[in-house]
C-alpha cells in the first residue's frame, strides 16, 4: 500500500479507505480477444471491457453509461457498507433490497 499512501496526502486518515480505494480493481486483466490490448476492469465487481475497441461494452453501445451503476452493483456496495444511506447511489432502499433478493 506504500504507493497509495503517497498519493493520499495528509488530510485523510490512513485507516479510512474511500469507497474508490476499497473497490478499485488492482489485479491483472487478460488481453482483449479482439485487439490484444489489456482489458480494463475498473472496480472489483465490474465487468471487463476494452477501451480501444469497446469489447465488453456492446450491450448498450454507450460508453458514458458505464459510469452509472446498475441497481444490482449498487446494492452490493450498499450491503458491503452496512447498508449505509450514503451508498444508495440514488436508489431507494426498497430497490436495493429487491436487487439483493
Ligand atoms: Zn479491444
Amino acid at each position: 500500500m506504500g504507493l497509495f499512501d503517497f498519493f493520499k496526502g495528509d488530510n485523510k486518515s490512513k485507516k479510512e479507505l474511500t469507497w474508490e480505494e476499497k473497490n478499485t480493481y488492482k489485479g491483472d486483466t487478460p488481453d482483449c480477444p479482439n485487439c490484444g490490448n489489456p482489458l480494463t476492469k475498473r472496480y472489483v465487481f465490474s465487468g471487463m471491457y476494452c477501451e480501444d475497441c469497446q469489447y465488453g461494452l456492446e450491450d448498450d453501445g454507450d460508453y458514458e453509461s458505464n459510469e452509472s451503476l446498475s441497481v444490482y452493483d449498487a446494492a452490493l456496495i450498499w450491503q458491503s457498507n452496512g447498508k449505509d444511506e450514503d451508498y444508495t447511489f440514488g436508489y431507494s432502499e426498497e430497490e436495493l433490497e429487491d436487487a439483493l433478493n
